[in-house]
């Protein structure tokens, strides 16, 4: 097995900095980083990024591969058209621009991209797939729009979120059963209203905490974590008393709430890209920015600052939230929350390991984890901004094969 030799400028991850690293990787995995010691051995691949940073791959925790080519909900389209440009452009759009993990947050089309990039049909990050998210009926995964009937069919509609509808603990129960029947990597469940829906709003909690319960109880039995979609303090507050691992979301939450969340080592994955670009749009209509977009910063500020572990989550879907944009979110947690460039990449890489249950393997730049490694020209301690230029990110590595190279 040849080994292969990065050198760069500056090596930034959340355990600090080190100046002129040399990591030494053989086969998927980093083997040795040196520092002050730019020597490569006899033999190694070597791959020259001196004049760059070398960090660990970024991580989103909230994306929903949808293979949309604009419009979101345009039925028009075939599911399988969706799929084959989910899979061949999405999953190229995130690792160009060195997002080499993924939470695919709910849809069948995130779980077949999954399944596709496991088998190595297609180049991609990481995806970790709930499938199906589980929702009340006339809750946040019921699409709503549409008749109850064909909701309960179960066929995909196409724009890459697929729900599975289940009331009632026992129908809970089999609904997280089904989803592992199938191999997720995760559950997935929308336990509040909000984020879009025409019937529930935000204050809505959908999921009584007995059903809750229940769904954890089996996800839990299967050594799978459970994720929700839940905004209000009730919804929060039945969640985690119940189990839940991960809140999505998490704007309205209240100080009894996040003392509770922070208790329980709940981790938080907030999505502020998508608000942040419902107020640009607002700005530039002239229309009045209102509800959760206009307390955003503040709300997230107050998760932050009680100490909760923050992750990064865009709900990238395509349409208005274009995939190759999730770096966006480490710029708003710095020039939004507050929280320093350090800080954000801790938040955009190990924290993201951690709410995947993977910062054993993934997260920083360490002898013993896979090498999932990226270079970039600017430093982001100095421009945070600069993660979101594709042409920055020179080089993209993936388990210690190069998915892109600008070098
Ligand atoms: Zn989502």
């Amino acid at each position: 097995m040849t080994m292969k030799a990065i050198k760069g400028g500056t090596l930034v991850d959340a355990n600090g900095v080190i100046d002129d690293p040399v990591v030494l990787i053989e086969g998927d995995k980093i083997v040795k980083v040196q520092s002050g010691d730019t020597s490569t051995p006899e033999g190694a691949e070597v791959i020259d990024a001196s004049g760059l940073v070398l960090m660990p791959g970024m991580v989103d925790c909230h994306v929903h591969f949808s293979g949309s080519a604009g419009i979101l909900r345009n039925f028009q389209e075939r599911f399988e058209v969706r799929l084959i440009r989910a899979a061949l452009q999405q999953t190229r759009q995130l690792l160009d621009s060195g997002f080499t993990s993924v939470m695919d947050t709910g849809g069948l089309i995130g779980f077949h991209v999954r399944n596709a990039v496991n088998e190595g049909i297609v180049e991609g990050p990481r995806v970790m797939s709930s499938r199906r998210y589980i929702s009340v009926t006339g809750g946040h995964g019921d699409a709503q729009s549409m008749p109850l009937e064909w909701v309960k069919e179960g066929r995909p509609f196409g724009w890459g979120m697929d729900g599975r509808i289940a009331d009632g603990v026992d129908e809970c129960m089999r609904a997280v059963r089904e989803q592992l029947r199938e191999g997720v990597d995760f559950i997935k469940i929308c336990t509040s209203g909000g984020g879009g829906a025409t019937i529930d709003p935000a204050w809505v909690p959908e999921y009584t905490y007995e059903e809750l319960k229940a769904m954890v109880h089996i996800a839990h039995s299967w050594r799978r974590r459970v994720m929700v979609h839940c905004y209000n303090p009730e919804a929060i507050r039945r969640s985690v008393t119940a189990g839940v691992d991960i809140i999505t979301h998490g704007n309205m939450a209240d100080d009894a709430s996040v003392k509770l969340m922070k208790e329980n080592g709940t981790y938080v994955v907030p999505t502020m890209a998508v608000y942040h670009r419902m107020v640009k749009r607002s700005e530039e209509s002239g229309s009045q920015i209102s509800g959760m977009a206009a307390t955003l910063f503040d709300d997230i500020r107050r998760l932050h600052d009680a100490g909760l572990t923050l992750a990064v989550g865009t709900d990238t879907m395509g349409g208005m939230m274009p995939f190759g944009g999730s770096a966006l979110e480490l710029e708003l947690y710095v020039e939004g929350v507050g929280v320093t460039p350090m800080e954000a990449i801790r938040i955009g890489t190990l924290n993201g390991a951690k709410v995947m249950g993977k910062e054993e393997t993934l997260g920083t730049i360490e002898p013993g984890k896979l090498a999932d490694i990226i270079a970039v020209g600017v430093n982001p301690l100095d421009d945070i901004k600069s993660l979101q230029e594709k042409e920055n990110i020179k080089l993209v590595m993936k388990g210690g094969e190069v998915l892109k190279n600008l070098l």
